[in-house]
Protein backbone atom coordinates (compact mmCIF):
# COMPACT_ATOMS: atom_id res chain seq x y z
CA UNK A 1 0.00 0.00 0.00
CA UNK A 2 1.44 3.25 -0.29
CA UNK A 3 -0.99 6.26 0.28
CA UNK A 4 0.24 9.82 -1.28
CA UNK A 5 3.45 8.18 -2.18
CA UNK A 6 1.59 6.01 -4.94
CA UNK A 7 2.05 6.40 -8.38
CA UNK A 8 -1.80 6.73 -8.89
CA UNK A 9 -2.20 10.28 -10.13
CA UNK A 10 -1.33 10.41 -13.46
CA UNK A 11 -0.19 13.27 -15.58
CA UNK A 12 -3.92 14.52 -16.09
CA UNK A 13 -4.09 15.61 -12.59
CA UNK A 14 -0.85 17.52 -13.03
CA UNK A 15 -0.30 21.13 -13.93
CA UNK A 16 0.87 21.54 -17.59
CA UNK A 17 1.42 25.45 -17.71
CA UNK A 18 2.27 25.34 -21.44
CA UNK A 19 -1.24 24.00 -22.89
CA UNK A 20 -3.36 26.22 -20.17
CA UNK A 21 -4.17 29.54 -21.47
CA UNK A 22 -2.97 31.02 -17.69
CA UNK A 23 -6.57 30.17 -16.10
CA UNK A 24 -5.07 30.54 -12.95
CA UNK A 25 -3.31 33.89 -13.76
CA UNK A 26 -6.83 35.34 -14.92
CA UNK A 27 -9.56 33.85 -13.43
CA UNK A 28 -9.28 33.83 -9.76
CA UNK A 29 -8.99 36.33 -7.33
CA UNK A 30 -6.36 37.56 -4.66
CA UNK A 31 -6.35 39.62 -2.08
CA UNK A 32 -3.39 41.58 -0.98
CA UNK A 33 -1.26 39.57 1.91
CA UNK A 34 1.20 37.90 3.25
CA UNK A 35 1.40 35.82 0.47
CA UNK A 36 0.16 38.18 -2.90
CA UNK A 37 1.54 41.88 -3.17
CA UNK A 38 -1.44 43.12 -4.54
CA UNK A 39 -5.21 42.86 -4.97
CA UNK A 40 -6.62 41.15 -8.23
CA UNK A 41 -10.01 40.45 -9.06
CA UNK A 42 -11.17 37.46 -10.65
CA UNK A 43 -11.56 37.43 -14.31
CA UNK A 44 -8.79 40.05 -14.98
CA UNK A 45 -5.09 39.63 -16.18
CA UNK A 46 -2.48 39.67 -13.11
CA UNK A 47 -0.40 42.69 -14.03
CA UNK A 48 2.92 40.16 -14.33
CA UNK A 49 1.02 37.66 -16.96
CA UNK A 50 2.47 38.12 -20.42
CA UNK A 51 0.96 38.56 -23.27
CA UNK A 52 2.44 35.04 -24.15
CA UNK A 53 0.53 33.92 -20.70
CA UNK A 54 4.17 33.95 -18.91
CA UNK A 55 4.92 34.82 -15.90
CA UNK A 56 7.42 37.54 -16.08
CA UNK A 57 8.65 37.34 -12.73
CA UNK A 58 8.46 33.27 -12.59
CA UNK A 59 12.27 33.14 -10.87
CA UNK A 60 11.28 35.00 -8.21
CA UNK A 61 7.31 34.81 -6.82
CA UNK A 62 8.61 34.43 -3.13
CA UNK A 63 10.95 36.94 -3.39
CA UNK A 64 8.18 39.29 -4.83
CA UNK A 65 5.77 39.15 -2.24
CA UNK A 66 3.82 36.09 -4.44
CA UNK A 67 4.27 33.13 -1.77
CA UNK A 68 0.65 32.22 -3.11
CA UNK A 69 1.56 32.05 -6.26
CA UNK A 70 4.28 29.72 -5.79
CA UNK A 71 2.08 27.38 -3.40
CA UNK A 72 -0.48 26.76 -5.62
CA UNK A 73 -1.56 23.93 -8.10
CA UNK A 74 -4.50 23.63 -10.35
CA UNK A 75 -4.36 19.41 -10.21
CA UNK A 76 -4.38 19.73 -14.29
CA UNK A 77 -7.58 21.76 -14.20
CA UNK A 78 -6.27 24.49 -16.61
CA UNK A 79 -5.31 22.23 -19.39
CA UNK A 80 -8.36 20.48 -19.37
CA UNK A 81 -10.73 23.35 -19.63
CA UNK A 82 -8.39 25.11 -21.98
CA UNK A 83 -8.71 22.18 -24.72
CA UNK A 84 -12.19 22.56 -24.05
CA UNK A 85 -13.10 23.29 -28.40
CA UNK A 86 -16.47 25.00 -27.36
CA UNK A 87 -14.50 27.67 -24.71
CA UNK A 88 -11.93 30.34 -25.38
CA UNK A 89 -10.49 32.79 -23.07
CA UNK A 90 -13.46 34.44 -21.42
CA UNK A 91 -15.98 34.92 -18.41
CA UNK A 92 -17.84 31.17 -19.48
CA UNK A 93 -14.00 29.79 -19.41
CA UNK A 94 -13.53 31.40 -16.43
CA UNK A 95 -16.18 29.89 -14.44
CA UNK A 96 -15.53 26.80 -15.74
CA UNK A 97 -12.23 26.45 -14.39
CA UNK A 98 -13.27 27.75 -11.06
CA UNK A 99 -15.25 25.07 -10.74
CA UNK A 100 -12.95 22.53 -12.41
CA UNK A 101 -10.09 23.18 -10.12
CA UNK A 102 -11.85 22.45 -6.93
CA UNK A 103 -12.79 18.94 -8.35
CA UNK A 104 -9.97 17.94 -9.82
CA UNK A 105 -8.17 18.80 -6.33
CA UNK A 106 -10.97 15.78 -4.66
CA UNK A 107 -9.98 13.55 -8.15
CA UNK A 108 -6.70 13.73 -7.04
CA UNK A 109 -7.69 12.72 -3.46
CA UNK A 110 -10.14 10.16 -4.55
CA UNK A 111 -7.39 8.52 -6.62
CA UNK A 112 -4.98 8.32 -4.08
CA UNK A 113 -7.63 7.04 -2.15
CA UNK A 114 -7.92 3.98 -4.59
CA UNK A 115 -4.34 3.32 -5.02
CA UNK A 116 -4.28 2.18 -1.08
CA UNK A 117 -5.70 -0.67 -2.19
CA UNK A 118 -8.42 0.36 0.75
CA UNK A 119 -10.33 2.64 -2.31
CA UNK A 120 -14.08 1.30 -1.91
CA UNK A 121 -16.23 3.67 -2.99
CA UNK A 122 -13.43 5.94 -4.21
CA UNK A 123 -13.90 4.16 -8.34
CA UNK A 124 -17.55 4.84 -8.93
CA UNK A 125 -17.18 8.46 -7.47
CA UNK A 126 -13.72 9.83 -9.66
CA UNK A 127 -16.03 8.12 -12.60
CA UNK A 128 -19.11 10.44 -12.01
CA UNK A 129 -16.70 13.57 -11.63
CA UNK A 130 -14.61 13.07 -14.74
CA UNK A 131 -18.14 12.57 -16.44
CA UNK A 132 -19.11 15.72 -14.91
CA UNK A 133 -15.93 17.48 -15.78
CA UNK A 134 -16.74 16.05 -19.61
CA UNK A 135 -19.94 17.48 -19.43
CA UNK A 136 -21.82 20.49 -20.50
CA UNK A 137 -19.85 23.52 -19.80
CA UNK A 138 -23.20 25.49 -18.36
CA UNK A 139 -24.09 22.52 -16.55
CA UNK A 140 -20.23 22.38 -15.00
CA UNK A 141 -20.84 26.16 -13.82
CA UNK A 142 -23.77 25.13 -11.87
CA UNK A 143 -22.08 22.39 -9.98
CA UNK A 144 -22.41 22.68 -6.25
CA UNK A 145 -18.84 22.09 -4.90
CA UNK A 146 -19.41 22.00 -1.61
CA UNK A 147 -21.69 19.07 -1.94
CA UNK A 148 -19.40 16.92 -3.44
CA UNK A 149 -17.40 17.61 -0.89
CA UNK A 150 -19.89 16.06 1.48
CA UNK A 151 -19.73 13.49 -0.46
CA UNK A 152 -16.37 12.75 -0.82
CA UNK A 153 -15.29 13.57 2.67
CA UNK A 154 -16.68 10.34 3.97
CA UNK A 155 -15.13 7.94 1.27
CA UNK A 156 -11.56 9.54 2.48
CA UNK A 157 -12.44 9.25 5.88
CA UNK A 158 -13.34 5.27 5.78
CA UNK A 159 -9.89 5.19 3.40
CA UNK A 160 -8.02 6.72 6.16
CA UNK A 161 -9.38 4.20 8.71
CA UNK A 162 -8.72 1.21 7.17
CA UNK A 163 -5.68 2.55 6.07
CA UNK A 164 -4.79 3.42 9.08
CA UNK A 165 -6.31 0.78 11.36
CA UNK A 166 -3.31 -1.64 13.93
CA UNK A 167 -0.85 1.15 13.56
CA UNK A 168 -1.88 2.87 16.67
CA UNK A 169 -1.71 6.35 15.97
CA UNK A 170 -3.54 9.29 18.01
CA UNK A 171 -6.60 11.37 16.88
CA UNK A 172 -5.17 14.92 16.07
CA UNK A 173 -7.28 15.80 13.99
CA UNK A 174 -8.00 19.72 13.93
CA UNK A 175 -5.10 20.11 17.04
CA UNK A 176 -3.66 23.24 16.99
CA UNK A 177 -0.07 22.50 16.83
CA UNK A 178 1.09 25.85 15.42
CA UNK A 179 4.67 26.00 16.44
CA UNK A 180 4.61 22.89 18.22
CA UNK A 181 7.61 20.89 18.80
CA UNK A 182 7.70 17.42 16.97
CA UNK A 183 10.82 16.56 15.74
CA UNK A 184 11.23 12.98 15.47
CA UNK A 185 7.64 12.50 16.50
CA UNK A 186 6.00 9.17 16.09
CA UNK A 187 3.10 9.84 14.06
CA UNK A 188 2.79 7.18 12.33
CA UNK A 189 -1.04 5.95 11.54
CA UNK A 190 -2.16 9.19 13.30
CA UNK A 191 -4.91 11.42 11.60
CA UNK A 192 -3.79 15.13 11.48
CA UNK A 193 -6.69 15.76 9.08
CA UNK A 194 -7.22 19.37 9.60
CA UNK A 195 -4.77 20.29 11.96
CA UNK A 196 -3.03 23.38 11.96
CA UNK A 197 0.95 22.55 12.03
CA UNK A 198 1.85 26.13 10.84
CA UNK A 199 5.84 26.33 11.52
CA UNK A 200 5.68 23.52 13.48
CA UNK A 201 8.85 21.47 14.01
CA UNK A 202 8.32 18.27 12.59
CA UNK A 203 12.33 17.63 11.41
CA UNK A 204 12.47 13.24 11.26
CA UNK A 205 9.09 13.06 12.61
CA UNK A 206 7.54 9.41 11.25
CA UNK A 207 4.52 10.11 9.36
CA UNK A 208 3.76 6.66 7.51
CA UNK A 209 0.41 6.60 6.96
CA UNK A 210 -0.27 9.41 8.85
CA UNK A 211 -3.67 11.50 7.40
CA UNK A 212 -2.77 14.99 6.46
CA UNK A 213 -5.92 16.05 4.24
CA UNK A 214 -6.10 19.52 4.83
CA UNK A 215 -3.26 19.73 7.79
CA UNK A 216 -1.96 23.13 7.22
CA UNK A 217 1.56 22.78 6.86
CA UNK A 218 2.43 26.49 5.99
CA UNK A 219 6.57 26.94 7.54
CA UNK A 220 6.27 23.74 8.59
CA UNK A 221 10.16 22.02 8.90
CA UNK A 222 9.54 18.78 7.13
CA UNK A 223 13.71 18.35 7.17
CA UNK A 224 14.16 14.67 7.50
CA UNK A 225 10.95 13.67 8.09
CA UNK A 226 9.42 10.40 6.29
CA UNK A 227 6.06 11.64 4.07
CA UNK A 228 6.58 8.72 2.03
CA UNK A 229 2.96 6.98 2.83
CA UNK A 230 1.41 10.04 4.11
CA UNK A 231 -2.16 10.19 3.36
CA UNK A 232 -3.88 12.81 0.85
CA UNK A 233 -0.86 15.11 0.96
CA UNK A 234 -1.06 17.20 -1.42
CA UNK A 235 1.43 19.22 -3.84
CA UNK A 236 0.55 23.21 -2.15
CA UNK A 237 0.81 21.68 1.69
CA UNK A 238 4.03 20.63 0.16
CA UNK A 239 5.32 23.55 -1.62
CA UNK A 240 4.09 25.59 1.75
CA UNK A 241 6.04 23.80 3.94
CA UNK A 242 10.11 24.01 4.22
CA UNK A 243 12.43 20.62 3.52
CA UNK A 244 15.07 19.63 1.52
CA UNK A 245 16.92 16.21 0.53
CA UNK A 246 16.56 14.71 3.55
CA UNK A 247 13.00 14.59 3.14
CA UNK A 248 11.12 11.84 2.21
CA UNK A 249 8.21 12.92 -0.10
CA UNK A 250 5.73 10.66 -1.98
CA UNK A 251 6.43 9.78 -5.04
CA UNK A 252 3.52 10.95 -6.90
CA UNK A 253 4.21 14.27 -5.77
CA UNK A 254 7.37 16.71 -6.56
CA UNK A 255 10.23 17.96 -3.67
CA UNK A 256 9.59 21.99 -4.24
CA UNK A 257 12.48 23.42 -5.90
CA UNK A 258 12.85 26.11 -2.95
CA UNK A 259 14.12 23.17 -0.86
CA UNK A 260 17.81 22.35 -0.45
CA UNK A 261 18.90 19.02 -2.46
CA UNK A 262 20.98 18.29 0.82
CA UNK A 263 20.90 18.51 4.11
CA UNK A 264 20.02 22.20 5.41
CA UNK A 265 21.06 24.22 8.58
CA UNK A 266 18.42 24.74 10.94
CA UNK A 267 16.15 27.58 9.76
CA UNK A 268 13.06 27.17 11.66
CA UNK A 269 11.60 30.58 12.10
CA UNK A 270 9.04 32.19 14.38
CA UNK A 271 5.34 30.48 14.43
CA UNK A 272 3.27 31.81 11.50
CA UNK A 273 1.13 32.93 14.44
CA UNK A 274 3.50 35.53 15.83
CA UNK A 275 3.28 37.07 12.05
CA UNK A 276 0.10 38.26 13.19
CA UNK A 277 -1.88 35.67 12.01
CA UNK A 278 -4.41 34.23 14.09
CA UNK A 279 -4.84 30.38 13.75
CA UNK A 280 -8.39 30.49 13.40
CA UNK A 281 -8.02 32.50 10.87
CA UNK A 282 -5.23 30.32 8.88
CA UNK A 283 -6.23 28.54 5.83
CA UNK A 284 -5.22 24.62 5.61
CA UNK A 285 -2.64 23.94 2.91
CA UNK A 286 -4.17 21.65 0.51
CA UNK A 287 -7.24 22.35 2.47
CA UNK A 288 -8.70 23.61 -0.83
CA UNK A 289 -10.60 20.57 -0.85
CA UNK A 290 -12.33 21.67 1.85
CA UNK A 291 -12.36 17.86 3.32
CA UNK A 292 -9.93 18.55 6.59
CA UNK A 293 -12.67 20.47 8.58
CA UNK A 294 -11.52 23.78 8.72
CA UNK A 295 -11.51 25.31 5.06
CA UNK A 296 -14.31 24.17 2.90
CA UNK A 297 -13.73 28.00 2.34
CA UNK A 298 -16.37 29.48 -0.26
CA UNK A 299 -13.57 31.30 -1.63
CA UNK A 300 -11.69 28.90 -2.60
CA UNK A 301 -8.32 28.37 -2.26
CA UNK A 302 -5.09 28.18 -4.32
CA UNK A 303 -4.81 30.57 -6.55
CA UNK A 304 -8.43 30.77 -5.50
CA UNK A 305 -7.55 31.45 -1.69
CA UNK A 306 -5.69 33.70 -2.64
CA UNK A 307 -6.15 36.21 0.17
CA UNK A 308 -4.14 33.68 2.45
CA UNK A 309 -0.96 31.91 1.72
CA UNK A 310 -2.11 28.29 -0.31
CA UNK A 311 -1.57 26.43 -3.50
CA UNK A 312 -0.14 27.63 -6.03
CA UNK A 313 1.76 25.07 -7.53
CA UNK A 314 5.16 23.89 -7.77
CA UNK A 315 5.61 22.90 -11.16
CA UNK A 316 5.91 19.55 -12.10
CA UNK A 317 8.62 20.39 -14.43
CA UNK A 318 10.55 21.06 -11.86
CA UNK A 319 10.33 25.28 -12.14
CA UNK A 320 8.92 26.98 -9.17
CA UNK A 321 5.18 27.96 -9.58
CA UNK A 322 3.29 25.94 -11.53
CA UNK A 323 2.41 29.44 -13.28
CA UNK A 324 3.28 30.87 -16.29
CA UNK A 325 6.65 30.17 -17.34
CA UNK A 326 9.22 33.75 -17.12
CA UNK A 327 8.55 36.02 -20.04
S1 LIG B 1 2.03 33.34 -11.37
FE1 LIG B 1 0.39 34.42 -12.52
S2 LIG B 1 -0.85 35.43 -10.92
FE2 LIG B 1 1.14 34.88 -9.98
S3 LIG B 1 2.43 36.71 -10.24
FE3 LIG B 1 2.83 35.35 -11.99
S4 LIG B 1 1.43 36.07 -13.60
FE4 LIG B 1 0.69 36.91 -11.66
Amino acid sequence: MSGSGSQGNGQRLRADCERCAGLCCVALPFTASADFAADKPAGQRCTHLTAENRCSIHAGLRASGFTGCAVFDCYGAGQRVTARPELTPGPEMFAVFRVTRPLHELLWLLTEAEATGHGGAARPLIAEIEALVDGDAAELRGVDVTAWRARVGPVLEEVSERVRRGLGGRDLRHADLVGARLRDGQLRGTTLRGALLIAADLRGADLHRADLLGADLRDADLRGADLADALFLTQPQLNAAHGDGTTTVPGALTRPVHWPSGSSPARHEAPHRARGMPPGKAAPVGGGSGLGGRSGNGRRTGRGGRGRRNDRAGGADGTEGPGRRPG
